[in-house]
């Protein structure tokens, strides 16, 4: 599964911590990786073998 190792390594493009993945659900193969300071999410969708990436570009 070299797509779930890539994914591990992921960081956030905005502020470069490692993506968390506490919102996935494992048994759905639904992978959600998000930034701990809410920039950037990426999900990862079996169904569409794809990834849908949200940014969060939070003003402070
Ligand atoms: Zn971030």
């Amino acid at each position: 599964m070299g797509f779930i190792n890539k994914l591990t390594q992921e960081k956030c493009p905005i502020c470069k911590d490692t993506l968390l993945t506490h919102k996935s659900n494992t048994l759905l193969s639904h992978i959600i990786k998000s930034c701990p300071k809410d920039h950037y999410e990426k999900e990862f969708i079996p169904s569409l073998e794809g990834y849908v990436e949200h940014y969060n570009v939070v003003t402070t």
